[in-house]
């Protein structure tokens, strides 16, 4: 009993290993794939550069404001 527990535990701390090492970078690697908050988006009204984070997306467009959206709804 006390073997089949060691080699659980040796087992389970090769695959905690194996995966320990790939999987941050597995999510990092996820994560890169979505849009940087700081890359820089045009707005479809006013054509002004905003960064990702400060934009407003509506209908899958970036907007820099409330103001140009409520255009583009007129
Ligand atoms: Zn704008």
């Amino acid at each position: 009993m006390i073997l089949k527990l060691i080699i659980f535990a040796i087992a389970g701390l090769l695959i905690y290993k194996f995966f320990g090492g790939k999987l941050p970078k597995l999510g990092r690697s996820l994560h890169e794939k979505k849009l940087d908050e700081d890359t820089l988006v045009e707005c479809e009204t006013c054509h002004t550069y905003v960064t990702a984070k400060e934009s407003m997306i509506v209908g899958a467009k970036y907007y820099c404001s409330q103001e140009c959206i409520a255009q583009i709804r007129k």
